[in-house]
């Protein structure tokens, strides 16, 4: 049986209705290249959104590779639970050093869903162990996105991935989204004064006697859809935490390690939370790692007897793997060695200039830009706003189209999104843009273009 047949056959693919993948020629990726992903039958693409927003330097870069090879070559695994591993420690330090001011533990774990669950369990011991034990309670936001386990699903509010699980959450109090195009509120910017963060605010006051934390994606919701936040959303946030003495824990899991143009999303706003989760891009795209960094004031809670039981007792297997580890130090090195983001500057400002032309397109209602993330929203209305129908796939058939001209992007339902890898030099940055201008003008004027 030829290798696509065999993926058709055997692989559930995740976020996919394998009814249509099964009817569809499978694209299986062999090899990387820089910015550019390589099939099994040579043909190469360029990674328009970073392999799932994770990579940022490119792939196979000699850096990145060497690290995990020489790691490898002394140890590929073992446990944090108890002992430690060099690599660990060396990229706690390192994180801590890069971090904003007062974020001076680092919990490891594997993945954005779990640095979320930890940040939630974190958050409600710390409170019951500190002698409050009606904090319970956590706000998030509509439209918000923390990952797929159960404790970071009952956080999210996005319907189409979540509703079904309803039963199975836990209650969280929704602030509205912080997005400005389909504004909650109705209201508009900047005459509504930033109405959802007084909102948000007021919540906050509400509850503060039974809130462990708010937790939100800071500056971009990523996939709700690439929602973004309006400048001081997020300080007005963090003020009021800090008034009513409720955590902040800030979910970077996609905005984190540059991707809005400074290595934190909350550094813009000079935001310093309470716990901070980092996953996709901290090995620089190469292997699953995430960290949970927080405080000395909540890591002080879990301090005691043995017999207290105020331990933190979570923890998973592969906690800390030293390989992981050891590309993630290697992708912050990169980072210092190419001056990745302050050559980043410039590729941004091209591609704001460059997302104007997308606005002569009859079908783009909205364009958003933070840094490197953008969400190219699709409308059968441009005045209304009115939504394709979802039987259309228009997304799905821009991103087809794309992969012909040799691009690979993957759509938020209708927003198209891109999210090169950081490392993209201005003509391949180009040949994205201008690939994904065509594909979008093709499939939504389609007859007329023709
Ligand atoms: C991707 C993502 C997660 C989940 O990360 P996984 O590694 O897929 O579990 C959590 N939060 C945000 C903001 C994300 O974008």
């Amino acid at each position: 049986m030829d290798l696509k047949d065999i993926d058709r056959r055997y692989v559930w693919h995740p976020f996919t209705q394998m009814k249509d993948y099964e009817n569809d020629e499978p694209l299986i990726i062999e090899r990387g290249e820089g910015v550019y992903l390589i099939d099994i039958d040579g043909n190469r693409y360029i990674d328009g959104v970073s392999s799932l927003w994770v990579n940022i330097h490119g792939h196979a870069h000699p850096i990145i590779n060497k690290a995990i090879h020489e790691q490898v070559n002394r140890i590929s695994h073992s446990t944090l639970l108890g002992i430690s591993n060099r690599p660990a420690v060396e990229l706690a330090k390192r994180l801590v050093d890069v971090a904003p001011e007062g974020l001076t533990k680092v919990f490891y774990s594997d993945n954005g869903s779990t640095s979320v669950e930890i940040g939630i369990k974190m958050a409600y011991q710390f409170w019951q162990q500190l002698g409050f034990p009606r904090k319970k309670k956590f706000i998030s936001l509509a439209q918000g996105y923390h990952g797929d386990t159960i404790g970071s699903v009952s956080l999210g509010g996005i319907d189409l991935f979540h509703k079904i699980y309803g039963p199975l959450l836990f209650h969280v109090e929704k602030a509205p989204s912080y997005s400005c195009y389909r504004c909650q509120l109705g209201l508009e910017y900047p005459a509504c004064e930033l109405a959802c963060a007084a909102e948000m605010e007021r919540l906050i006051e509400e509850h503060s006697e039974e809130l462990c934390a708010v937790v939100m994606e800071p500056l971009v919701q990523g996939a709700g859809g690439m929602l973004m936040a309006r400048p001081g959303y997020l300080r007005k946030v963090s003020q009021a935490c800090k008034k009513n003495d409720v955590l902040l824990l800030l979910d970077e899991v996609a905005v984190g390690l540059g991707r809005t143009g400074k290595l934190f999303a909350c550094d813009h706003e000079s935001v310093s939370p309470d716990i901070l989760c980092i996953a996709k891009g901290i090995t620089g795209g190469y292997l699953p790692l995430a960290v949970t960094m927080t405080t000395d004031r909540i890591y002080n809670a879990f301090l005691g007897e043995y017999t207290d039981y105020k331990t933190f007792f979570h923890g998973h297997t592969y906690t800390g793997n030293p390989v992981c580890c050891a590309s993630a130090i290697a992708n912050l090195d990169v980072f210092e060695k190419e001056n990745t983001l302050e050559n980043l500057s410039k590729k941004i400002k091209f591609l704001e200039n460059y997302l104007e032309k997308f606005r002569e397109l009859e079908h783009v209602g909205d364009i958003r830009q933070c840094g490197f993330m953008v969400g190219i929203e699709l409308v059968l209305d441009e005045v209304s706003k009115a939504k394709y129908p979802p039987g259309d796939k228009i997304g799905i058939k821009v991103i087809k189209e794309a992969k012909k001209g040799g691009v690979i992007i993957r759509p938020l339902s209708d927003v198209i999104v891109i999210m090169p890898p950081l490392s993209i030099t201005m003509e391949e940055l180009k040949k994205l843009l201008e690939v994904t201008f065509d594909s979008i003008r093709k499939v939504t004027e389609g007859d007329k273009c023709d």
